[in-house]
């Protein structure tokens, strides 16, 4: 046991983690945020592969709504900028300009919002409550055209296929109120934002300890959590005292964190149970040339695999070497959870990939990730997460798998944030 004390550890600097440790630390908490890896950001990161800055997970930045909200009450300049060519949905030959120009304007400020409030006030359109979205889309008689489009924006959105998510759910994310939020890159890529509120996080006063897994919470005779055990790069560890726990790793990491007989009987299982993580598959690769019809963010409608190709570097020069240019192609597998066979799954992306851009065949492949089991698309498929409160009542669950309804990516992680650290005002409060 060493003489270290805190209010509040968090464990994990994912985008949950770091958007809890930085409210907390506002609000005058004494913080520590412990994550394993050499940067903060999680699947929100990026890492030096061959001299490229490649995203773990993230490239989408949504720069309204719980992002905006959270950078302004914390004073942090939100550096992403918006894309000078917004995202685009390509049907064919055909591109639909989602976010801009009179197509924008009829999707964003038209079709979505009288769709959504139609909805809301009369029901109309909305898909009954338990309906899986494949089965509404039978119902619907939707053609194979419109299912493929459907599967792609599950994949995007979800990293999902519409056999996992529940029809409703899928509505009501597409039209909640507020629309399509504008999306921006970062100068240094999807780590960006998390390394701005991480400075502001040790600025702030906070303690931030990279390199460092947090192994163990013990739980004292009150049934609450007394320390946590901290294990360095070395293999040391350290015992540091708290008030309460912030976990950013999943509910499901998050129950091995603590001694199983601390449990209730049957929660473990349970947390097993529930456990049904989406997979995104990520080819990030290079060209000595732009690629002419791959200027900006596109969603793929008519693809069965390719969900969305992304022109990385177009925003973010520096993540790529001097005449160098840094793109990614993502894709959801069948089935999107587990069972699917990987290499066949990674080829028909990569063919895929090379009937959209004949550059592709010739390009450096820098890397090929496969987002699953504990780096997941998506820990859980929305409509799937667990509370953020646990059975300890001085540990919560913060980020993906712990989101509020209709909350997803890394805007859904920041939303968790909020909910836990107003769920740790109210228990310093009680105490
Ligand atoms: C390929 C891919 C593409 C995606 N695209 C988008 C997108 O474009 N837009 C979007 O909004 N979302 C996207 N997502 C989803 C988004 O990345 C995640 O929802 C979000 O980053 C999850 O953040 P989190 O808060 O759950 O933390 P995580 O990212 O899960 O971070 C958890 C952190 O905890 C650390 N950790 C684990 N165990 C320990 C331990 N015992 N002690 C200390 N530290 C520990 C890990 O190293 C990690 O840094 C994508 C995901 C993937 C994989």
């Amino acid at each position: 046991m060493t003489d270290e004390a805190y209010d509040v550890v968090v464990v994990g600097a994912g985008a949950g983690g770091v958007a809890a440790a930085a409210l907390l630390v506002k609000q005058g908490y004494r913080t520590l945020l412990v994550e394993r890896a050499a940067q903060v950001g999680g699947r929100a990161s990026t890492v030096d592969i061959d001299g490229f800055g490649i995203n773990t997970g993230a490239q989408i930045f949504e720069l309204g709504g719980a992002n905006k909200e959270l950078f302004d009450e914390l004073g942090v300049p939100l550096r992403a900028r918006r894309q000078a060519k917004p995202l685009v949905l390509r049907m064919g030959r055909r591109d639909i300009a989602m976010m801009s120009g009179p197509s924008g304007l009829l999707i964003n400020k038209v079709a979505i919002p009288v769709i959504g409030a139609l909805a809301r006030r009369f029901g109309w359109f909305r898909p009954a409550e338990h309906q899986r979205l494949d089965d509404w889309l039978a119902q619907l008689n939707a053609s194979p055209a419109a299912r493929k489009l459907v599967r792609n924006l599950t994949s995007a959105m979800f990293a999902a296929e519409p056999a996992d998510v529940c029809a409703r759910v899928f509505f009501d994310y597409l039209t909640k109120k507020g629309g399509m939020n504008p999306y921006g890159a970062h100068p240094d890529g999807s780590i960006g934002p998390w390394s701005d509120l991480a400075e502001y996080f040790e600025r702030a006063g906070g303690v931030l300890r990279l390199d460092s897994t947090v192994v163990r919470a013990e739980v004292g005779p009150s049934g609450l959590i007394e320390s946590v055990v901290v294990a360095d790069s070395s293999g040391s560890t350290t015992t540091v005292r708290t008030r309460c726990v912030v976990s950013n790793i999943g509910p499901v990491a998050t129950g091995q964190l603590v001694p199983a007989a601390q449990w209730p009987e049957g929660y473990l299982e349970s947390l097993a149970q529930q456990n049904y993580p989406g997979t995104l598959i990520t080819i990030n690769f290079a060209t000595e040339r732009p690629i002419p019809n791959l200027a900006t963010l596109i969603f793929f409608g008519h693809t069965r695999r390719l969900a969305y190709a992304s022109y990385v570097s177009g925003p973010s020069p520096r993540l790529a070497p001097a005449g160098r240019h840094l793109y990614c192609v993502t894709s959801t597998p069948h089935p999107a959870s587990s069972g699917f066979d990987t290499d066949a799954e990674v080829r028909l992306l990569e063919q895929e990939a090379a009937a959209e851009f004949p550059e592709f065949a010739t390009a450096q492949i820098i890397s090929v990730a496969v987002c699953t089991g504990d780096w997941p698309g998506q820990r859980a498929i929305p409509g799937r997460d667990w509370p953020n409160a646990t059975p300890i009542a001085n540990l919560w669950n913060v980020g993906d798998g712990a989101r509020p309804p209709l909350a997803a990516g890394l805007s859904g992680c920041v939303e968790s944030a909020r909910l836990v650290v107003a769920a740790v005002n109210e228990k310093v409060r009680l105490n």
